[in-house]
């Protein structure tokens, strides 16, 4: 049952290999033009770590309903150096995500999160969620053996408490579920998001100067995503909004814009059609019922 969750959790985020559960469990890869940038992936999650010569940046333990996975994790940044795990850091505080922290924890990282995450995270006392050590508030800098990694809060998205992961040095970024990769947005990505302000902060990301992005789910074929990616995903969102805006001012929210609305400009993106229903029903609920 469990693993018939994941799975499903997954295709609503992937395509290729991962998603049709022929790729191998889990992988280890180093991002390609960097020396030191390497992708985790288990399953349908995958997340960003940062090798330096005086200690590890790990970012997302993914080990939700999986203890095993941050294990696993672990054991693959052992494998690839004997520093010391520095950093935790949470892309935000959904469990898929930041849920089984513990190795990294007794390993001696310090867990490092959005001060929204952390809040969070301390009233909801999630199962296996070690709760950040430290929060952080728009902007933090991490220097570690070199490497210079910022930590920037975009504002709300997603989530409340999204921190984009920004290597100014390889021009990468490491962004986790509000940039989908030429997907419109899933119900689980819709379900506790921010309209509105979502579009402004694509847009505050979009003005950090970086080249690729790791995604928190891998993206098409695994490839990482590209500024045209979040660009046509702002455009996305403002067209929806712009319709959703319109059907609601009629008095169509949310029956019948939840099945009459329809953006045929965006149909080719992945999961078009099953997709759309919870955006439609998200916008409805922000611009009809100021939800
Ligand atoms: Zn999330």
């Amino acid at each position: 049952m469990r693993l018939a969750i994941a799975a499903l959790a997954a295709m609503t985020f992937t395509t290729g290999a991962v998603a049709q559960g022929t790729a191998p469990l889990f992988a280890t890869t180093k991002v390609e033009g960097t020396d030191n940038v390497y992708i985790f992936r288990y399953q349908g999650h995958q997340a960003m770590f940062v090798v330096t010569p005086a200690g590890v940046i790990a970012t997302d333990p993914i080990a939700y309903g999986r203890p095993q996975a941050a294990v696993t994790y672990v054991d693959e940044i052992k494998k690839i150096t004997k520093a010391p795990i520095k950093f935790l850091i949470y892309s935000h505080h959904h469990y898929d995500h930041a849920a089984g922290g513990k190795p990294f924890k007794d390993a001696g990282a310090t867990v490092i999160a959005h001060n929204q995450a952390k809040a969070r995270l301390t009233k909801l006392k999630g199962k296996d969620v070690v709760v950040p050590d430290q929060g952080v508030g728009n902007k933090h800098t991490i220097r570690l053996g070199g490497t210079v990694l910022e930590l920037h809060y975009t504002g709300r998205n997603h989530s409340d408490s999204s921190l984009v992961m920004f290597l100014p040095k390889e021009k990468i970024i490491f962004a986790v579920d509000f940039n989908t990769l030429g997907a419109v947005p899933s119900r689980l990505a819709v379900n506790d998001s921010y309209p509105i302000e979502w579009e402004a902060s694509l847009k505050k990301t979009l003005a950090l100067k970086w080249d690729r992005q790791i995604p928190g789910h891998p993206g098409p074929n695994g490839r990482l995503g590209t500024r045209q990616d979040m660009e046509q995903q702002l455009a996305f969102m403002t067209a929806l909004s712009d319709e959703i805006k319109k059907a609601s001012d009629a008095g169509k929210c949310f029956s019948p814009a939840d099945a009459e609305v329809k953006l045929p400009q965006y149909s080719t993106m992945t999961g078009y059609e099953q997709n759309l229903p919870w955006n439609l029903h998200r916008w409805c609920g922000y611009w009809g019922r100021g939800i």
